[in-house]
């Protein structure tokens, strides 16, 4: 069985995190460390959610002021902006680009909104100069979150974005069990979130451990024989494997979120992540890609990938569009595929008394998409097998 999805971290790099707990040296002389890895812009938080949350601190837009935001993202980030006070109004997103388009963005402006948060989706990083000009024009704060499409240093955002948010969460490219760098090119907004940041306490060092022991686990879970023991057990005993795996991955828990997330990152997860993001391998990432655009092109034209022919892209998942995706998801489970649906991303609705449409197309990619299994692991041939079941009858 091919589990849905593989913590990306060896065992090498998960032992030496439990040496890092050893550590003593102090939170925030590790966090320069790892901020002088990308640029003087850098801020280096406990999770993407805790630097836009810092963000939206700063900013201190007025009560009532919009956001506009990318209409397929996670809750929570949509929970933020309603915690400021701020509402939250969505953009449809394209199936090309898995972004709203520049003209939807100047569509949403009104008096009253103030920023724009675009997620960039799937691992791919589609061109933004457009979307920023308009923002610029209307004098936006531009937001990119970048938590899906991390491609190593060498691609740190948009150069005029006024922030990009890079996550190295639990399910993340190069997790280091935790842990965000949020760039900050407008440095009143950076020296402010610094500000609030430093009065926040310290992750513990234990609760670092204990998410390294936790993804051992499923390490252990996700190897073939593992999955296929785990997903009988589960359904022996009745339970929901969708539910239980995405509740395994999530990083922190639902109702304590906002308590959670303003924390600052513990010296070992800083280190793991300064580890993370210096041994970042290039080679195996452009490898991905390769085999990624090998098995979108096998799927095309039957089945749609989207976002799948952005130039810049880390694959970091592949999502397929199907007309049925309950028997799609079936059939790949009974060949030994492992499959899931976006449950962890939500379609964000329109403030309630309001002009705009509701975001169709958001809505249509979530409900038809099957997200594939995707890793090293996978072998060519595997990859191949799978994509004659998705299309079969297809020629060559
Ligand atoms: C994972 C994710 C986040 C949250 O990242 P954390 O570092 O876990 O807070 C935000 N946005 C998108 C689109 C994500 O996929």
């Amino acid at each position: 069985m091919w589990i849905r999805k593989r913590i990306d971290i060896s065992w090498r790099d998960l032992s030496r995190a439990a040496v890092y707990c050893l550590m003593a040296r102090r939170a925030d002389v590790e966090q320069t460390r790892v901020e002088a890895l990308w640029s003087e812009s850098a801020l280096a938080c406990l999770s993407v959610r805790s630097g836009w949350d810092l963000l939206l601190q700063a900013t201190a837009f007025p009560p009532g002021s919009e956001v506009l935001v990318s209409a397929l993202t996670i809750p929570d980030m949509v929970r933020i902006i309603e915690d400021h006070g701020l509402v939250p109004v969505p953009l449809d997103v394209e199936t090309e680009t898995a972004l709203p388009s520049p003209e939807t963005i100047e569509a949403g402006v009104t008096p009253n909104t103030r920023a724009v948060l675009l997620a960039h989706l799937f691992g791919a990083t589609a061109p933004l100069d457009r979307h920023v000009a308009v923002a610029r024009r209307h004098g936006l704060l531009f937001v990119e979150d970048c938590a899906q499409a991390f491609r190593g240093l060498g691609d740190a955002g948009h150069p005029q974005a006024d922030a990009s948010l890079v996550s190295f969460g639990f399910i993340k490219t190069a997790t280091a069990l935790g842990g965000a760098v949020t760039i900050v090119r407008r440095p009143d907004l950076l020296n402010e979130m610094r500000r609030r940041q430093h009065e926040y306490p310290i992750q513990p060092k234990r609760e670092h451990l204990r998410r390294g022991l936790h993804c051992a686990v499923l390490k252990l879970l996700s190897s073939r024989i593992g999955a296929r023991s785990l997903l009988t057990l589960l359904r022996i005993c009745g339970r929901n494997v969708d539910r239980f795996l995405n509740s395994r991955t999530r990083g922190f828990p639902r109702h304590r979120m906002f308590e959670m997330i303003r924390r600052r990152p513990s010296t070992p997860l800083l280190r793991l992540l300064r580890r993370r993001i210096e041994a970042f391998d290039i080679d195996a990432q452009q490898a991905r890609e390769q085999r990624g655009r090998r098995l979108v092109r096998q799927l095309e034209p039957v089945a749609a990938c989207p976002a799948a022919d952005v130039e810049q892209h880390a694959f970091w998942v592949i999502p397929v569009l199907v007309e049925d995706p309950e028997e799609l998801r079936r059939k790949l489970l009974a060949a030994g595929f492992d499959t899931t649906q976006a449950d962890s991303m939500c379609v964000v609705q329109p403030p309630c008394p309001s002009g705009t449409a509701s975001p169709e197309n958001a809505r249509r990619m979530l409900d038809q998409a099957v997200f594939l299994p995707f890793y090293e692991a996978l072998p060519i041939r595997e990859l191949d097998r799978m994509a004659r079941i998705i299309t079969p009858g297809k020629p060559g």
